[in-house]
């Protein structure tokens, strides 16, 4: 029998579809990817990019305060015991995921382990090809796959990755080799803002590598970062090579000038990038309209249908412009009252 609907991913977008196609009886099958290291080196663990931040803050529902209790009442212990202390201040990024997911079992959702590699929507019921060789059939797909970290492509960078270079912070940041080292962060946006924030924790100095002379980051991050005695931001700069060796890893960074200057060399242990994302839409190549930036497009103003009807989209990875938590929650919501109506109008 196929599924009526299966959701593929696990962000807020994902759980939220969950969480209402269960509601409505449509008995979702979640596959929420693999744990793999293969997904681990590019940040697409299950739970998605939420559960590699720290504070959520703007995540309307969760204003300061001890949520510990919560918590406690919410979660299984075998889950929380995988997860670090409360912090006793707002939720956390992963705490928020496990409560999303929690709350999507709670009324009957079932979760599989295990990505999608493959999909054929040329026939109906839909059939999608997971990690594990199984495959599945369903009369409505959701895809909620958000997006993954950019890196700059240089060779050093490549080389030195999982020894000194990263893309998470909060991943790696409390790693030995880290702490009380000077680290760049590269990027100017909101994310460039939290990891550089987060990593003063550990190091001694943090170097905020932007190649303009303004932040991208909303102004409340960016009053952080320059309030903050440990992060120094060099402007008008740009990664040009990682510097290290094979015994101690990375050991500094080159940085071009983009205004004519001469380059410019800092001894650093680690060097994360913070230079954007790209959504995780390669599985879909060929067989869903995609937008220029590879994002899936959707096809009509305020729905989520994709170019394939019974196949809708929910999240970054149809979402270029807001890419919040709660934008993403908000439309994996749409998605499944827009399979929900399109399953009803169908018969199925
Ligand atoms: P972003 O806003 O797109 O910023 C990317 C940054 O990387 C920009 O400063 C960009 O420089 C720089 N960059 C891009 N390509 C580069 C390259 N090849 N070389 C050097 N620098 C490069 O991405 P984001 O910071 O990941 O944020 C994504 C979304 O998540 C945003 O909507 C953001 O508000 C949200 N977010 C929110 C929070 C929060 O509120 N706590 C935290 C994290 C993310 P230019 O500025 O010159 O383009």
């Amino acid at each position: 029998m196929p599924e009526k609907v299966i959701i593929i991913g696990s962000g807020p977008a994902a759980w939220a579809a969950a969480i209402y196609s269960a509601r409505a009886a449509l008995k979702p099958l979640v596959l929420e990817g693999a744990i793999s290291e293969e997904n681990r080196l590019a940040g697409t663990l299950p739970l998605g990019q939420l559960a590699l931040t720290t504070e959520v803050e703007n995540y309307p529902g969760f204003p300061c305060g001890d949520l510990t209790a919560y918590l406690a009442s919410s979660l299984d212990e075998k889950k929380r015991q995988f997860m670090a202390p409360h912090n006793k201040e707002g939720v956390s990024g992963p705490e928020l995921m496990e409560l999303m997911r929690q709350q999507a079992v709670n009324f009957g959702t079932r979760v599989i382990t295990e990505g999608v590699v493959d999909v054929d929507f040329s026939a109906k019921p839909f059939r999608l090809t997971a990690t594990d060789g199984n495959t599945y059939e369903s009369h409505a797909v959701i895809v909620a796959t958000g997006a993954r970290a950019n890196y700059l492509g240089l060779p050093s960078e490549e080389q030195y990755k999982n020894r000194g270079v990263s893309a998470c912070a909060v991943c790696d940041g409390a790693l030995p080799r880290f702490r009380n080292k000077p680290l760049a962060v590269i990027g100017g946006g909101d994310s460039a803002v939290e990891e550089a924030d987060y990593l003063t924790k550990f190091a001694s100095v943090v170097y905020l590598v932007h190649r303009r002379h303004e932040l991208r980051a909303s102004k409340i991050m960016s009053q952080r970062a320059e309030a903050n005695p440990k992060i120094e931001i060099l402007w008008n700069r740009g990664l040009a090579e990682v510097l290290g060796s094979d015994k101690d890893g990375v050991t500094g960074v080159r940085l071009a000038s983009t205004v004519g200057e001469p380059d410019l060399q800092k001894d650093v242990t680690g060097v994360f990038l913070a230079i954007g994302h790209t959504p995780n839409t390669a599985f879909l190549k060929g067989k869903l309209a995609l937008t220029e930036k590879k994002y899936l497009k959707w096809t009509t103003p305020s729905r989520t249908y994709t170019s394939i009807e019974g196949v809708f989209a929910a999240g970054d990875v149809a979402d270029d412009y807001y890419r919040q938590a709660v934008t993403a929650a908000g439309s994996g919501c749409m998605a499944a009252l827009d399979a929900e109506r399109w399953l009803a109008a169908k018969g199925l």
